[in-house]
């Protein structure tokens, strides 16, 4: 299973440093297959050691130069990180990435050899039109995206369930998860949205579900070494 931790706006690089050193010390009795990524807010980015790979929740599709606000492949080889997470829907949502911006940022990291976490997800209205309306809206999601890129991994995210505590129900995962491996070619999927210690199993347990994208609960090293060793 993948284990993968979205900071967001979340943690400072003391709080970071502090969180990895518990995580460390918890993930010790992991099972040796599962995979950990931790993806904390760019300030809080080193060369942690450990058995997890860090990660980036964003950069710009350039290795430098004048790009205010942004960090590019300069900034992220410092510390070796080679993993990036492309579409959240919250910088689909509020940074305005359209899908051309996030394929052209998918095509540039891809090309720099990134393993890539690409997120999909649809919002409630589409969810509620039913399951072919929800397929159609996520396939949209992967215009200009080369699916067949073997360091490719998918996060299946619902937007209604990221951060409400209201997770989709098995029967949606399921048959999400089901067309989109499909649809992917079988590339690991993952899936987030309100996944928790009190459901992770229940998740992990799915058939089409390679791990888990985690907000909420993975901000504390507890809950997420939890899920982890669930
Ligand atoms: C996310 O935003 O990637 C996410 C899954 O958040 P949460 O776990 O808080 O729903």
């Amino acid at each position: 299973m993948i284990y993968a931790a979205n900071f967001k706006t979340n943690h400072t690089r003391k709080s970071t440093e502090l969180y990895l050193q518990e995580l460390s010390l918890n993930i010790k009795a992991k099972n040796v297959d599962d995979k950990v990524y931790i993806f904390p807010p760019a300030t809080a980015m080193d060369s942690y050691e450990g058995d997890f790979t860090i990660g980036t929740q964003n950069a710009y599709a350039a290795h430098h130069g004048a790009y205010t606000g942004e960090i590019g492949i300069e900034q992220l080889d410092e510390f070796g990180i080679k993993t990036i997470l492309i579409g959240h829907s919250e910088r689909r949502e509020y940074l305005g990435e359209s899908q051309e911006k996030v394929s052209q940022k998918f095509s540039f990291f891809q090309e720099e050899g990134f393993e890539i976490i690409y997120c999909i997800g649809e919002p409630l209205e589409i969810r509620e039109k039913g399951f072919e309306a929800v397929m159609k809206y996520l396939l949209a999601q992967f215009d200009g995206i080369d699916i067949n890129y073997d360091r490719l991994i998918v996060a299946y995210e619902p937007i209604w369930a990221i951060g409400t505590g209201r997770s989709a129900t098995v029967e949606e995962i399921s048959t999400t998860h089901r067309a989109l491996k499909k649809a992917i070619d079988n590339k690991p999927l993952l899936y987030g949205g309100s996944a928790k210690p009190s459901n992770i199993k229940e998740i992990t347990s799915i058939a089409g579900v390679d791990g888990v994208l985690v907000g909420s609960a993975s901000l504390d090293a507890e809950s997420f070494s939890e899920m982890i060793l669930s």
